[in-house]
């Protein structure tokens, strides 16, 4: 596609990337087939194709509106475009770098930039999200059923995961790797990280946990606040350094969607001279669990159980962003269990991070076409690889939404228990 970037952006170290992505689109329009939005709303301006026209136009001197804007805030950043796309146009970059020039062209409504600060300022903080959530619970009679259902539960006691240094044992521990156990996934479903902690131990290999690593950066960088979002970056990558320095092999992070992120470090931080380096290196070591606990060859040790039905729910972050498909069922296979056949299995779901926040409307009549499919092989449980997708979907399943991998640690008698 033709493309002249205005001048004024010139000097901005992100626009030869942006140009060279704009360049690539042929303007086929194979991908507004497998857009969510597109599907729903029906409009060119809601598929990757129309937004990619909106931000040619503005990347190229025609004034930002508030309405392009918008159209950008309903891409769910799901990618399922970029799997469709026969010329590689690597649309989520493309849309971050839109996105975040338009926003410092023009203002948000005021009600629109509250709610984003308030997500920026609780969500990422696990400190100040689990007195919130816990405050939620005990006020929950009293709040609006339609919220109530969108405020994850806070776990509290011994089984939240300890922000310290720890390792389980299991064997001769042979290697160590990091474990990410994030902001959301920490304080509502700990078991999670605890999970993928036993399985590794199985293995003979050490999670490491630094205490001082936290938020992935995700959130902040969808709500715009891109600087924001590199300090978390830099942050964690401070809190693992010394272990990469001694020798980790992998980072693992059990949501896919924070998983995305650190893979992704090297991309937002190569124009950190004091960064760049080290965000290169942790992004070569990120690693989807479900992959690295195949290769360490984790289906072979397994017990065959006559195991659940599940539906799994690849999540757009684990399916079109890491580009993994195949090891989660491996795994759920080789344990026993029987995996559903799901129609439609590479859209979007609705949680997209603050989406469901930010876009209530339309998140929903995605959530209840994704459960319609989920369910249409009647599974016992939902599995999935992401505590966003995780929480959202669970709001609204008539079977129970888990992650993946502690189904998988589970024994199927205990695992039928824990379902009920
Ligand atoms: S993004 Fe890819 S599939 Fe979509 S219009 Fe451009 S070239 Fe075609
Ligand atoms: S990222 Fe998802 S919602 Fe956004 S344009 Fe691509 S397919 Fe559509």
């Amino acid at each position: 596609m033709q493309t002249h970037i205005d001048p004024s952006f010139q000097s901005d170290p992100d626009m030869p990337e942006a140009e060279s992505i704009l360049r690539a689109c042929v303007h086929c329009g194979f991908c507004t087939a497998t857009c969510p939005t597109y599907q729903v709303l029906g409009d060119e301006l809601e598929s990757p194709r129309g937004r990619i026209y909106l931000i040619r136009e503005f990347l190229s001197g025609h004034p930002a509106t508030l309405k392009s804007l918008e159209h950008l805030d309903r891409c769910l950043g799901c990618r399922a475009c970029e799997t469709t796309c026969p010329s590689g146009v690597r649309y989520g970059r493309l849309l971050e770098i839109g996105r975040s020039r338009m926003e410092q062209k023009i203002s948000r409504p005021v009600a629109d930039r509250a709610k984003r600060l308030l997500l920026r300022k609780t969500v990422p903080h696990p400190a100040r999200l689990r007195p919130l959530l816990k405050l939620a619970g005990t006020v929950g009679p009293w709040i609006p059923p339609a919220l109530r259902k969108k405020i994850p539960p806070a776990v509290s006691g011994p089984s939240l995961v300890p922000r310290r240094e720890r390792a389980v044992e299991g064997g001769a521990q042979k290697q160590q790797v990091l474990v990410l156990a994030g902001c959301v996934q920490s304080v509502s479903t700990p078991a999670t990280v605890t999970a993928l902690e036993t399985l590794l131990g199985t293995l003979g290999i050490r999670a490491v946990l630094p205490e001082t690593a936290g938020c992935c950066g995700a959130l902040s960088l969808h709500l715009g606040a891109g600087e924001e979002a590199r300090e978390f970056m830099r942050h964690n990558i401070d809190a693992w350094w010394p272990h990469v320095e001694a020798g980790a092999g992998a980072i693992l992070v059990p949501a896919s969607g924070c998983g995305l992120m650190v893979r992704e470090y090297a991309e937002h931080l190569r124009h950190d001279p004091a960064y760049a380096q080290k965000a290169a290196t942790i992004s070569g070591l990120a690693q989807d669990p479900g992959r690295y606990l195949l290769e360490q060859g984790l289906a072979s040790r397994l017990e065959k159980l006559t195991g659940l039905r599940i539906a799994f729910h690849a999540p757009c972050t684990l399916q079109h962003g890491l580009k993994v498909s195949g090891a989660v069922e491996t795994l759920l296979e080789s344990a026993g269990h029987t995996l559903t056949h799901v129609p439609d299995s590479h859209l979007c779901c609705g949680s997209a991070g603050a989406y469901s926040l930010l876009q209530p409307e339309l998140s929903h009549i995605l959530r209840q076409n994704r459960i319609g499919c989920l369910t249409s092989g009647t599974p016992e449980v939902i599995a999935t690889a992401n505590i966003g997708c995780q929480l959202h979907l669970q709001a609204a399943s008539p079977v129970p939404v888990r992650h993946w991998l502690e189904l998988l640690l589970q024994e199927t008698a205990e695992n039928r228990e824990s379902l009920s």
